[in-house]
């Protein structure tokens, strides 16, 4: 996922999107709902530069931050109990403008600090509860000789680790790059893989993407898709329906519809709550596809992911236009699996132990 230096999160299109960007513009015009669901995830705004009094720049912290061995462990988040998250680099082919890592530094990590991260995922401080890497960014798929040393390394340091998922939007913004070199770099070592995609709109279901995924799929990969409901891109129903009605005639898996998060210059992405449960609500009761194909909504809170329920929202606060959502948290687990974590200042801990965490709310203006 690509970062930003001093919050200037740089506009930033790979040549494939460029020419998309066109090819679309002269086949529907610049006003078109196909023209949008593109233009406005990858063309920065003025919008971005309104910044509210009570904007966060990160919308939580998940970073491990420990000493391992004698040296800090870089590179490595922990939220949930089987699962850490490797993000060897940040560069991106392309920038998203609703992505939370706009709001990163840009990092590469050396080899060295690679190698005791992996060497720390492997150490018995870890081995008996993870057994998956995510490996995300930035964008993995964008270095293979990196990718290369991460999975030798895990495959030499981390033998608990079984499942490896990789978050990339390359097939959507760079198909080329799933070629004959970055194939070979998955089929040397003997993982289970599963790839995140993040495609937001019918209209990104060009025939190169499908044909980088199907490249992907021949190796043994399954693909599943989250994405975020976006202002103006998807947050109606017709692109909504035929988006999961896309996904699933391609054989990827509908895991997450996300809230769009609360962060600095974002506003103008993000629908209510409400919003995005009715659509949700929706596109999960119309009959129009498979019951298979319907995805999860899901808020990405200061304390992790939380699934949208009735019982979901407990409280509103008006004059911050935020809500209180209960979580499945468990306060103790989390220290236990991340004992540098600390319990943000937005969280309570409820009579069972579980957290409640408040969550800023979007408009529908
Ligand atoms: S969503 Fe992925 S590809 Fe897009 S900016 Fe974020 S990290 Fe990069």
């Amino acid at each position: 996922m690509a970062g930003a230096k001093k919050g200037n999160f740089r506009e930033l299109i790979s040549p494939f999107l460029a020419n998309k960007l066109l090819e679309i513009e002269e086949a529907y015009g610049n006003n078109s709902n196909e023209y949008h669901g593109l233009a406005k995830q990858y063309l920065k705004s003025p919008s971005e530069d309104i910044i509210l009094p009570d904007d966060r720049r990160r919308h939580y912290e998940s970073e491990v931050n420990i000493e391992f061995d004698g040296k800090p462990v870089l590179g490595v988040e922990r939220l949930y109990k089987k699962t850490v998250l490797l993000e060897p680099t940040t560069v991106c082919a392309a920038h998203c403008r609703w992505c939370l890592r706009g709001q990163y530094p840009v990092k590469t990590l050396t080899k060295d600090n690679l190698e005791h991260s992996v060497r720390y995922i492997g150490s018995d401080l870890l081995n008996k509860d993870v057994d998956e890497v995510l490996i995300t960014g930035g964008d993995p798929l964008m270095s293979p000789t990196m990718l290369d040393e991460s999975l030798s390394l895990i495959k030499k340091e981390a033998p608990n680790i079984k499942i490896i998922r990789i978050g990339s939007r390359v097939p959507f913004q760079d198909p080329i790059r799933i070629n004959s070199n970055l194939l070979n770099v998955f089929e040397t070592y003997n993982f289970r893989y599963e790839l995140g995609v993040n495609v937001n709109h019918p209209v990104e279901f060009w025939r190169e993407s499908i044909e980088a995924l199907d490249r992907l799929k021949e190796i043994g990969f399954k693909i599943y898709n989250q994405n975020p409901l976006l202002k103006g891109v998807n947050d109606n129903f017709e692109t909504l329906r035929d988006l999961y009605t896309l996904l699933r005639e391609n054989e990827i898996e509908a895991h997450y519809l996300f809230h769009a998060i609360p962060m600095r210059g974002m506003q103008h992405h993000r629908t209510s709550l409400e919003k995005g449960a009715k659509l949700s609500n929706q596109i999960s009761s119309c009959g129009e596809f498979s019951g298979r194909a319907k995805p999860r909504y899901t808020v990405l809170s200061d304390i992790g992911k939380i699934v949208i329920y009735h019982d979901t929202i407990v409280d509103k606060d008006e004059k911050t236009n935020s809500l209180l959502l209960r979580s499945g948290f468990d306060y103790n687990q989390r220290k236990e699996w991340n004992p540098s974590w600390e319990k943000p200042t937005s969280t309570v801990i409820g009579n069972d132990g579980m957290m409640l965490t408040w969550y800023k709310d979007g408009n529908d203006n």
